[in-house]
């Protein structure tokens, strides 16, 4: 008897995914790659496909051809109810988030919602606060902040629910240095404890400080992925996309460096 054992490393692996909102109008063609553990960032002009790939991640969508694995699970069997405690999802407008009228319920909603108590629920939400430099407004209302902390909320209500893997839709908008080191600290935080996180960004400076893999997207099409050395180095492919490379890379490359600078720790 033949035995077979099955042991993928990956997180996800995507195989020839399609996917498409209306008939015959592609926006995701023959997606193929894998993600592991190490922070991805996917970058791309807008209407590139980023969005609508990690929902598809989420399982907030379904893929229209193709397959996308999460370790073992076929996502196009799984609910995203089944998912909830498994994949975290922030999304680029934390309005579309956020619905409670205080800052500690909003960020206990997730961890209840996946079968916490309501005193662990307050732990996690509590330190997710800490984490983001938010435990002083614990008691606010959501609505009455600012966008940077409106966005700040919606990511510790997700960080609340601590998840194996964690989608960001463009953490950085609206942040200010102190909004990017803290994000920043926490992507590597939770990458040291072994989590995913995948972000979706503009900022080229904050991709290559804080992540270690880069995809590129446009048309709805993969145009590069690799470490960010690689795809950072790669101009012909960043030009066709329509991306900058990070300001130091750039700089350092036209003083005439041979080494691609991220930043100025390298
Ligand atoms: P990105 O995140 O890279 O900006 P999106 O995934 O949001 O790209 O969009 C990819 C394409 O899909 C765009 O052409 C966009 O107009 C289209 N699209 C996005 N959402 C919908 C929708 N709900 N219905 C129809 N088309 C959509």
């Amino acid at each position: 008897m033949e035995l077979t054992i099955s042991c993928k490393k990956n997180v996800f692996d995507i195989e020839h995914l399609e996917f498409q909102y209306l008939e015959n109008v592609p926006v995701l063609q023959d997606i193929n790659f894998t993600i592991d553990h190490r922070p991805t960032a996917i970058i791309g002009q807008n209407g590139a496909g980023k969005t609508t790939l990690v929902k598809l991640l989420k399982g907030l969508l379904k893929p229209v051809g193709g397959s996308i694995y999460y370790g073992e699970s076929d996502m196009a069997e799984k609910t995203v109810a089944m998912l909830a405690g498994e994949i975290g999802y922030v999304f680029q407008n934390p309005d579309d988030q956020i619905f409670k009228y205080h800052v500690i319920d909003e960020v206990m909603f997730g961890p209840q919602n996946i079968g916490m108590t309501k005193e662990q629920a307050k732990e996690k939400a509590v330190a997710a606060l800490k984490l983001v430099g938010l435990e002083q407004l614990a008691d606010e209302n959501p609505y009455d902040l600012e966008l940077s902390e409106r966005k700040l909320v919606a990511i510790a209500s997700v960080l609340a629910m601590d998840t194996k893997v964690l989608i960001l839709d463009e953490p950085t908008i609206a942040q200010d240095w102190k909004g990017r080191k803290i994000i920043q600290k926490m992507i590597r935080d939770l990458s040291s404890q072994g989590k995913t996180v995948i972000a979706i960004l503009h900022d080229m400076d904050f991709v290559a400080e804080s992540f270690e893999r880069v995809i590129v997207m446009a048309h709805g099409k993969v145009l590069a992925d690799g470490t960010k050395e690689e795809v950072f180095a790669q101009k012909d492919i960043l030009g066709q996309a329509r991306i900058d490379q990070p300001y130091l890379t750039k700089l350092c490359q036209q003083l005439g460096y041979k080494k691609l600078y991220f930043s100025l720790k390298d």
